[in-house]
């Protein structure tokens, strides 16, 4: 009887009824190997070739710059350390930014540990990298800039065209780490000048587990699992049809529905972030003030801990996130937030809250009813609002 309201869609989303159809009967009735090349064997192949196309004209790619991983930490992974490695010869210096997702940070990470230096680029109090700075560090030696599209955390929507653009004229590769931005954004590899670019189905009502590295033709990479010929010898291993064959029909329905989806998101984004400044006080909504998607509001409540409001929101049903899922069980605040400049103390008290196709406006008055409650009652208990009322002027 109690009711459930998720809002945690960027952490992951549902699968979709349209996508789950065309999955289904990849399980027991399209089931061949699409590297057989018998008549189940080819079938299979067609839906996976057709999977392939809808991926590559969702992002304005050519089919054969589509590669398919397990999901975006793999695509992360193998874009980076790939192109790192295929490039050595030119040098060992890579520039990424300190919000990346810990997909690109972890494989970033991994690299300096075998002698690549890696620069990362500070941002400003809205989340966005400074281009000046962007061109100041590209250096000779510079083979790979790594920088996301939209941060998962604030929303924050970076300037992907202008870095696409600077990147080629310092003939560096571009990578960029599009999971948030797929479905929130149009895409187009060709005019905001992406080399490679990483996405995940279950961010975009696919299934999980399958993802795609788009990578221009003519970028070197080197060989992620060796194996079969599968992915143009690239990935080895028999391909989850079913799961592609999902995440092609996700990407299709994503741009297909974009503009109705970003204007419910808009409109919901809105009439939320009104009401929660409107009826709680010392609160701050972090990231751009508007170059962000529609879907993801982070909000500071100061003097009391995201921790706390995230387990008193689920008793009442609500699902929401304290920065971002892979990071959350740790009391470490945000390095997202701490890279724009938030003190930790108010970063402590941060909540992400992502709305959802199936979102509604009750979800979200519902939501607000209970915040407001459960925001009043921390900080009656908490030590520190007796501290801060105490050095009220
Ligand atoms: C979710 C996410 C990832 C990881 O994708 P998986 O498919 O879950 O591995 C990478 N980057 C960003 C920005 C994400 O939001």
């Amino acid at each position: 009887m109690n009711k459930k309201v998720y809002l945690d869609n960027a952490a992951t989303t549902y699968v979709a009824t349209e996508v789950l159809n065309e999955m289904m009967p990849c399980f027991n009735v399209f089931f061949g190997n699409p590297n057989s090349i018998h008549a189940f064997g080819r079938e299979a192949q067609g839906l996976v070739d057709r999977a392939r196309d809808r991926i590559a004209k969702a992002i304005g790619a050519k089919s054969n710059e589509v590669y398919f991983t397990s999901g975006g930490t793999e695509a992360d992974n193998w874009a980076i350390k790939g192109i790192a490695h295929a490039y050595i010869n030119k040098g060992r210096h890579i520039i990424t930014s300190q919000i990346e997702h810990p997909a690109v940070l972890g494989a970033c990470k991994a690299l300096e540990k075998e002698g690549f230096e890696v620069t990362y680029l500070p941002v400003d109090k809205h989340g966005l990298v400074d281009l000046a700075e962007l061109i100041h560090q590209i250096r000779s030696d510079t083979t790979l800039v790594s920088i996301m599209a939209v941060n998962n955390e604030v929303g924050t929507i970076q300037n992907i065209k202008a870095i696409g653009k600077i990147c080629k004229e310092n003939d560096v590769i571009f990578h960029t780490d599009a999971v948030q931005a797929f479905g929130a954004l149009k895409l187009n590899v060709i005019d905001m000048e992406i080399d490679a670019m990483s996405i995940s189905s279950h961010k975009i009502y696919g299934p999980k587990g399958v993802g795609a590295l788009y990578l221009r033709n003519g970028i070197r990479i080197e060989n992620l699992i060796d194996g079969g010929h599968q992915e143009r010898n690239k990935r080895g291993g028999t391909t989850n049809v079913p799961s592609v064959v999902g995440f092609g029909k996700a990407a299709e329905v994503t741009v297909r529905d974009l503009a109705v989806y970003n204007q419910k998101m808009k409109s919901l984004r809105e009439y939320f972030v009104k009401q929660v400044t409107e009826k709680i006080p010392y609160v701050i909504v972090n990231g751009h003030p508007h170059q962000k998607v529609n879907n993801i509001v982070n909000i500071s409540f100061e003097l009391i801990e995201g921790e706390s409001i995230l387990l008193l929101l689920d008793f009442e049903g609500i699902a929401v996130s304290t920065g971002s899922a892979c990071t959350s069980g740790s009391l470490e605040p945000s390095h997202v937030l701490k890279a724009m400049g938030v003190e930790d103390e108010t970063s402590q008290g941060s909540i992400r809250f992502s709305f959802g196709r199936s979102t509604t406006k009750a979800d979200i008055d519902y939501t607000v009813e209970k915040l407001v409650e459960v925001v009043d009652r921390l900080r009656k208990m908490s030590p520190q609002t007796k501290s801060a009322k105490k050095g009220d002027k």
